[in-house]
């Protein structure tokens, strides 16, 4: 699956104030230009220059425990929140182009979705295999690493899998380097400093400016993270994780104490659980949706089996509220996302910009959202997430 998409310059650019951001800070990054985890690391690009690097830097105050400072878009109304507690600063929603910018829509309607993405202000493009062009220091591009060939060597997280598929990722956008690089599913063959000192040698080396991990156990994630600390290497600064209403424990359990501790953020994905969170399937497949599309049986099978079918009661459970708040249930399940702990964003997948507009009304749901709506949701679902400490 390769699709290579330019949003053409001209296109981008007549659309786009370029000074879109309002808010405490004075823009994405506002930092002090340190990749991760301010003083740890190199700058990108910077050769590794050390400790004369950290001796420029100002200190300034901690940031106050767990509080994701939110700043608005003046013209669009998009909230944009810090990557973790990096300095990066990510659109809430951010999009994806998992299944249906390689198999599904057409070029032209991607492009579509880009421009639409792009001129309500998200930022955050989660791709290995699109690229948008317009102001590169506007927006974030990320990447994975994990599954690139077939033999042994071209897949996994070993030091040469991480460069050599890092610069191939790099080559196939014609990017010279990606925002973050995401460890993509753990690996028990490659060894934790291993992937800790080829992720920082990719920062040190200018070829991406974060890193993340993607499917990590928080012990892992907490392995990673003292092992950076111990050998003064660069820290991953978020997660990617599976976070819709029926795959709650990890977004709630685990990551927020992530977040406090070592301030690694969330950026979750498949909210609407590949569209099953949508009132469309009602025990029935129609028959165009990502459910028929060649590869994803198994999304057909999960929709027609007993769990899906008990998924998709619930979901109409949830319509009184959405009738309530006068939105769509994906509107709501989306919202629901993006007020859990430690987000910085969420990365939505649509297959139109239809569906991508119905997204971004997300963002005037969440603020009516009230606590006791969210405890008639837990209460509908009965599927809240119960710390056995
Ligand atoms: P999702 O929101 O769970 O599913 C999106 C799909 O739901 C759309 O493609 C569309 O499919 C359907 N849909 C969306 N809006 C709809 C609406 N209003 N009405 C009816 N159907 C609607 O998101 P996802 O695509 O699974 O995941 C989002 C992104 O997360 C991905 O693109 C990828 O970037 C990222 N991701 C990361 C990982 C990882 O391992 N790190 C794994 C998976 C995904 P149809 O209309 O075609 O049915």
């Amino acid at each position: 699956m390769q699709v290579s998409i330019v949003c053409t310059e001209q296109n981008l650019r007549s659309r786009i104030s370029e000074d879109r951001l309002c808010g405490p800070r004075p823009g994405p990054g506002g930092g002090n230009g340190w990749p991760a985890g301010v003083g740890h690391g190199n700058p990108p690009g910077g050769g590794g220059s050390g400790p004369k690097g950290r001796a420029a830097l100002v200190p300034r105050p901690p940031a106050p425990a767990g509080a994701l400072r939110e700043s608005t878009g003046r013209s669009t109304g998009m909230k944009y929140r810090n990557l973790g507690k990096s300095g990066l600063r990510v659109s809430c929603l951010g999009l994806g182009t998992w299944v249906t910018f390689g198999s599904q829509i057409s070029d032209e309607t991607a492009e579509d979705v880009l421009t639409v993405a792009y001129e309500h202000g998200i930022n955050l493009f989660d791709t290995a295999e699109v690229y948008a062009a317009g102001k590169r220091s506007s927006y974030v591009i990320t990447t994975k690493i994990f599954w690139g060939g077939q033999a042994e060597t071209e897949r996994g997280l070993s030091r040469k899998h991480i460069i050599e598929g890092l610069r191939g990722s790099l080559d196939r956008l014609q990017l010279g380097y990606v925002d973050i690089v995401f460890a993509s599913c753990s690996d028990p063959n490659s060894p934790m400093e291993e992937i800790v000192r080829a992720m920082t040698y990719v920062i040190n080396q200018g070829l991406a400016l974060y890193w993340g991990t993607s499917q990590w156990g928080a012990a892992e994630i907490m392995e990673a993270y003292s092992m950076a600390r111990q050998f003064n290497l660069i820290p991953p600064v978020c997660e990617q994780a599976e976070h819709h209403l029926f795959q709650r424990e990890k977004m709630e359990l685990q990551l927020p104490e992530l977040y406090h501790k070592i301030g690694v953020g969330s950026v979750t994905w498949s909210p609407l659980a590949c569209g099953l969170i949508t009132s469309k399937y009602d025990g029935q497949v129609p028959d165009t949706c990502r459910a028929t599309i060649k590869g994803y049986q198994w999304l057909k099978d999960k929709v027609q089996s007993e769990d899906g079918k008990k998924q998709q009661a619930k979901v109409m459970d949830l319509l009184p509220i959405t009738h309530q708040l006068g939105c769509t249930v994906a509107q709501l399940a989306i919202a629901w996302c993006l007020r859990s702990e430690g987000v910085s964003s969420v990365l939505l997948g649509v297959s139109s910009a239809e569906q991508l507009m119905e997204h971004l009304g997300a963002l005037q749901v969440l603020s009516q959202l009230t606590p006791q709506m969210v405890m008639e949701i837990d209460g509908l679902l009965g599927n809240k997430s119960h710390s056995k400490k």
